[in-house]
C-alpha cells in the first residue's frame, strides 16, 4: 500500500476521487511521515490494543494504526470521505469505518462492541472547531479509554497543560488535570497539512486516571465552582465564588474558607492548584 502520508500521494488520491475540503469539519489532513509516527508512538499502540481513530480524513493515520494495532474503529462525519476510506483502508482486515458524527455517539457501546471491554485508547488528528467537547466527553464518559493521543490547536494544548499562576492555566486544564495527566509530545507547524491551517498545532498524550488525584464529595459543586472562578479571571476568588450560581455560598463564607486554608483574602482562582480547589469545595 502506497505510503498515503506524503503531499504527492495524498493529492493523487483527493483528486481521483474529486473530493472537495469542507472547512466545517476542520478538515487539515497530515502529510507529514515524521509526525505521523510521533503521534502514533507516543500512543504506544501495540497488536494488543483496539484503537479508536476520531476524524480518519483518507486514511493516512488508520493505515499505520491498522498495521499495529488488534483493531481500530474509525468515525468519520463526511459521508464524502467514506468511498475513499473504503478503498485505502481496502487491505485491512481489522478496521471499522463508522459514517457518523463522534458526539453523537454512544463511545461506551463503541468500545465495548469492539474492544471487548478491554481498556480503549484514542488516536486522532481531531478537527480543531470541536476539541473541547470532543476531549471533555470522552474523559467525563465511562467508556475505558486508557489514554487519549491528539493533535490539537497548539494553544489548546498549552492550556490543557498549564499549571498554577500561568496565563494559560484555567477551567480547561484543571477539568482535564482532574481525569488525565497530560503531556505535550511534539510541536507541529502548519505546512505539515493540507490544506495549511491558521494555527499551530500540538501533539498531547492524556494518559487517564483510575482515580481522580483528589477526592471530592460533589464532583459538580467542584465544576461550577471552577467556572465560576475563572469566568471573570481579574476578579478575587471570594467576589467571583461568593453568591456565584450552584454554589450557594455568601462572599463571607468564602473570605473564611480561605482563611481557613492559610490563602490570601485578595487570591485569584489562577493561583490555587487542584488539591486547594477540590479542598475549597469541601469547606463550602
Ligand atoms: N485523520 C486525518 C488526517 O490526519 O489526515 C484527518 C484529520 S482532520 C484534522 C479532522 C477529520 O475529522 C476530518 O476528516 C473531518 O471530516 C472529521 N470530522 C469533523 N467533525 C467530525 C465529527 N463531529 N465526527 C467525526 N469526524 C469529524
Amino acid at each position: 500500500m502506497a505510503n498515503l502520508g506524503i503531499p504527492r500521494n495524498t493529492i493523487e488520491v483527493l483528486q481521483r476521487h474529486n473530493f472537495t475540503f469542507q472547512k466545517k469539519y476542520g478538515q487539515n489532513f497530515l502529510i507529514d511521515p515524521n509526525v505521523l509516527e510521533r503521534v502514533i508512538s507516543a500512543a504506544q499502540v501495540t497488536e494488543k490494543d483496539c484503537v479508536l481513530e476520531i476524524g480518519p480524513g483518507i486514511g493516512t493515520m488508520t493505515q499505520l494504526l491498522a498495521e499495529r494495532a488488534g483493531s481500530v474503529v474509525a468515525v468519520e462525519i463526511d459521508r464524502n470521505l467514506i468511498p475513499i476510506l473504503e478503498e485505502t483502508l481496502s487491505p485491512y482486515s481489522n478496521v471499522t469505518i463508522i459514517n457518523e458524527d463522534i458526539l453523537k455517539l454512544d463511545i461506551r457501546q463503541i468500545t465495548e462492541e469492539h474492544g471487548g471491554g478491554g481498556p480503549v485508547k484514542v488516536v486522532a488528528n481531531l478537527p480543531y472547531y470541536i476539541t473541547t467537547p470532543i476531549v471533555m466527553g470522552l474523559l467525563e464518559g465511562s467508556a475505558p479509554l486508557e489514554s487519549i493521543t491528539v493533535m490539537v490547536q497548539k494553544e489548546v494544548a498549552e492550556r490543557m497543560q498549564a499549571g498554577p499562576g500561568t496565563k494559560e492555566y484555567g477551567a480547561l486544564s484543571l477539568a482535564v488535570q482532574y481525569y488525565a495527566q497530560p503531556q505535550v509530545v511534539a510541536n507541529v507547524p502548519p505546512n505539515c497539512f493540507i490544506p495549511r491551517p491558521g494555527v499551530g498545532s500540538a501533539v498531547i498524550r492524556l494518559t487517564r486516571y483510575k482515580t481522580p488525584p483528589v477526592e471530592v464529595a460533589d464532583e459538580g459543586k467542584l465544576f461550577a465552582m471552577i467556572r465560576a472562578s475563572f469566568n471573570q479571571r481579574r476578579k478575587t476568588l471570594a467576589n467571583s465564588l461568593g453568591n456565584a450560581p450552584g454554589l450557594k455560598a455568601s462572599r463571607e463564607e468564602v473570605a473564611k474558607a480561605l482563611e481557613e486554608m492559610g490563602l490570601p483574602a485578595m487570591v485569584r482562582g489562577e493561583a490555587l492548584t487542584l488539591e486547594q480547589f477540590a479542598e475549597l469545595a469541601g469547606r463550602l
